[in-house]
């Protein structure tokens, strides 16, 4: 049987009301066409606007966004990408669709990003593209990552699946890069009903065979000199004739498009939820500094955080239990579980997930990754629909089971643990 927490993990990171509902029954009753894109428009204005980004295209999740992004680098044979091994697994996942190489990018410490030396580290003449999270809505550090990536000629990808509402030297993820890439699933800092995603591009024409990628048409090359080379292919004859209204061909077909467009109901609770943003995301850093002015009394706790100040999204809340310290993260972590407080720990490596190490990724390729993971990484409930009360339970059981309880004679690195399912 499923056990109830007293605070549970969320299972919903925004919280839609009367406006929302007041919107939807507004479009359900207009009579609209709810494919037809002026919901679609309005918000991706809204979204360009807040990014500062000229293009923003919206899709029907986080994970198409990011396939879509994939697409865009148009990868060969013998290609090279380098990922994130912390994240979820959207991020990386439709790179097993194409035959490239994956080079896994260790992350720091203390903010599960990518580490930029290691980054540098792993470039070499076949490297596309990297693709970037900003974990749990802190931002990675983009000024390092983008000088070596232009130095090398390297697409960024940045994954913002986490970071809406953050902000790094005064701009905003998703307009630090080449593309960016955006979930409004329920358990985001906004949702468009359930699942959603944006994909944000500065280059126009990019931007263009996005669009037409989202929206059911051949992602192709058109060329101008259309007649000539309707002449060489199989162009019906009336394309060929001189007063022909049909002015393109194509030479060369990249793929085909799909339908990845945003319906209106979900738009239009997109734009209600982005001017929201702002209250959403302060009630996620009122919960986090509840937490962190706990945490930080204790010897041995260390917090998600970067070396200078940024805007964090606290899309998660992340903190870390240092077991040379004595604190037994595993048992923390039960220990909590049993006073109420739910845990789900975010997120198993990519790298040692059955479908990569099928392709010959192992334990030992980010170590600083894999440590953090199986031995060091909590996150806590926090989300905007949490009440005081549940914030206050949650401090008070942090100082219940930080006192004695987790401590222990360090552990011994390799020392064999119990899986406890806190894996989900
Ligand atoms: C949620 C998430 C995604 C996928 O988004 P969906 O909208 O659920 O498809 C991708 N990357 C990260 C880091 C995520 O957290």
């Amino acid at each position: 049987m499923e056990r109830s927490y007293e605070i549970p993990y969320p299972e919903l990171g925004s919280v839609l009301g009367e406006q929302e509902i007041s919107v939807l029954s507004r479009l359900v009753t207009s009579g609209e066409n709810l494919s037809g894109g002026r919901c679609r428009e309005e918000f991706e204005r809204c979204f360009r606007e807040y990014l500062g980004v000229p293009h923003a295209l919206s899709v029907t999740s986080g994970t198409v966004a990011l396939e879509i992004a994939i697409r865009l680098l148009d990868l060969n044979e013998g290609d090279e990408v380098i990922a994130t091994p912390q994240t979820y697994k959207a991020s990386v996942q439709p790179l097993l669709n194409y035959p490239v190489k994956v080079r896994f990018c260790d992350v720091e410490p203390n903010t599960l990003n990518i580490d930029p030396g290691h980054f540098a580290s792993l470039i070499t003449s076949r490297t596309k593209a990297v693709i970037l999270v900003h974990y749990g809505g802190l931002p990675c550090e983009m000024d390092s990552i983008m000088e070596i990536a232009r130095r090398h000629g390297i697409t960024v990808i940045e994954d913002c699946a986490h970071a809406l509402g953050a902000e790094y030297r005064g701009r905003k993820p998703g307009a630090l890069a080449d593309i960016g890439c955006f979930s409004f699933h329920s358990s985001k800092n906004i949702t468009t009903l359930g699942e959603g995603g944006m994909i944000t591009l500065f280059d126009p024409a990019l931007a263009e065979r996005a669009d037409r990628i989202r929206s059911n048409d051949a992602d192709a090359v058109y060329r101008e000199q259309a007649r000539a080379i309707g002449k060489t292919t199989s162009a019906h004859p009336w394309m060929l004739h001189p007063g022909a209204a049909f002015t393109h061909d194509c030479s060369a077909i990249r793929y085909g498009g799909t339908n990845a467009t945003l319906a209106e109901p979900n738009a239009a609770v997109g734009t209600v939820q982005l001017a929201k943003l702002g209250r959403l995301v302060s009630r996620r850093a009122e919960i986090a500094a509840a937490y962190t002015d706990v945490l930080k009394q204790y010897p041995g706790v260390r917090m998600h955080e970067g070396p200078e100040p940024v805007r964090h999204a606290h899309h998660l809340y992340t903190f870390f239990a240092d077991p040379a310290d004595g604190i037994l993260r595993d048992r923390l972590v039960s220990r909590l579980d049993a006073l109420g407080v739910q845990m789900q720990l975010r997120y198993f490596p990519m790298h040692l997930l059955a479908e990569w190490r099928a392709r010959g990724h192992t334990a030992g390729e980010c170590p600083v990754a894999e440590r953090l993971w199986f031995e060091q990484q909590v996150n806590l409930p926090c989300h905007p629909a949490m009440t005081d009360l549940q914030v206050d339970q949650v401090v008070s059981r942090l100082n219940t089971v930080l006192g004695q309880e987790v401590r222990d004679t360090p552990i011994a690195s390799g020392t064999t643990r119990t899986a406890e399912g806190w894996n989900r």
